[in-house]
Formats: C-alpha cells, sequence, structure tokens
C-alpha cells in the first residue's frame, strides 16, 4: 500500500511538473497586435538597421509584416507584453512611425499603389508573396521606373510565388 501511495505522489508530481512547463512555454510565445488593423497574427518579422540617426525608425531593430494589412511596422509597436498599452501604441505608430514609412514606402509608379496594397490585392488572387515589384530600365542611365505585379502579372509569370 505504501508502494501505491508512493506511486502516486510520484506520478502527480510529474503531472504538475508538466503543466508548469506547459505554461512557461506558453508565456514565452510572443502575443502580438497591429496598430494599424488590430490583427493578432504576423507574416514574418525581420531585422533592420536604420542608420539615419534623425530618422523616426532609428532605435528600431526589427520589423514584422502583418498578415491582414500587409504593412511593416516597428516590433516595439506591435509586439503585446505587460507594459504595451494598444492605444498608446496605435498613437506612435499613426503620429510617429507611419507618416516616415510611407515617404519612403515601395510604390508602383503605374497604379500608384503602395506595397501593402499591393500584397493585399495579390493574396485576394491567392498570390502571397514578396515579390511583387520589377523596375524597369532607363537608357538614360537614371533609376528606372517601379512596377507592380497587378499591372504586369505576365512579368511574373514563371515565378511560382
Ligand atoms: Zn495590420
Ligand atoms: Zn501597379
Amino acid at each position: 500500500m505504501y508502494f501505491l501511495y508512493l506511486l502516486n505522489l510520484i506520478l502527480n508530481s510529474i503531472f504538475l511538473l508538466l503543466i508548469y512547463i506547459i505554461i512557461m512555454v506558453s508565456d514565452k510565445k510572443e502575443k502580438y497586435k497591429c496598430p494599424e488593423c488590430e490583427s493578432e497574427s504576423i507574416r514574418f518579422k525581420f531585422k533592420v538597421k536604420n542608420k539615419d540617426e534623425n530618422s523616426a525608425y532609428a532605435n528600431v531593430t526589427e520589423e514584422m509584416q502583418c498578415s491582414t494589412c500587409f504593412m511593416d511596422i516597428p516590433a516595439n509597436v506591435f509586439v503585446i507584453n505587460k507594459s504595451s498599452n494598444i492605444e498608446e501604441n496605435k498613437t506612435i505608430w499613426h503620429s510617429f512611425y507611419k507618416p516616415e514609412h510611407i515617404k519612403k514606402a515601395a510604390q508602383c509608379s503605374k497604379c500608384n499603389l503602395y506595397y501593402w496594397d499591393i500584397e493585399k490585392q495579390l493574396s485576394v488572387k491567392n498570390i502571397i508573396s514578396s515579390d511583387i515589384f520589377y523596375q524597369t530600365f532607363n537608357s538614360k542611365g537614371g533609376g528606372g521606373k517601379m512596377i507592380c505585379r497587378l499591372c504586369d502579372p505576365n512579368a511574373f509569370i514563371n515565378n511560382k510565388q
């Protein structure tokens, strides 16, 4: 009987330990809330480096692309933790980061759409890809124009994604 009691105790301990591990693991998983559209999922995250010290992005080291609005957004206003405030994140994004982001964002010179609108429209057609622009060549040696995948889908026909 004592043996059974001991076995029971050990099994209970293992069970509690498992619960503890599950809680620890789920706690470490990052939570997100997009300050643009309130989506809670991302497509991917990526490291960035901004050499311009006067830029709003000077201290941004990581960005994530939202899986709903397709905008690239600094991680510090996208990741949710104990000290984050969603309303504050939205304000920072809209007044501080977004104006600069729009200035530098890739835009089609034909339809004038920005990359996030292009990626959104492509996703409706089941094309999930970051390969959405090509640059035309300028015979005078200057920078060519950016043409998007919506305006010239045939140019991307060999690209599966
Ligand atoms: Zn979003
Ligand atoms: Zn276009």
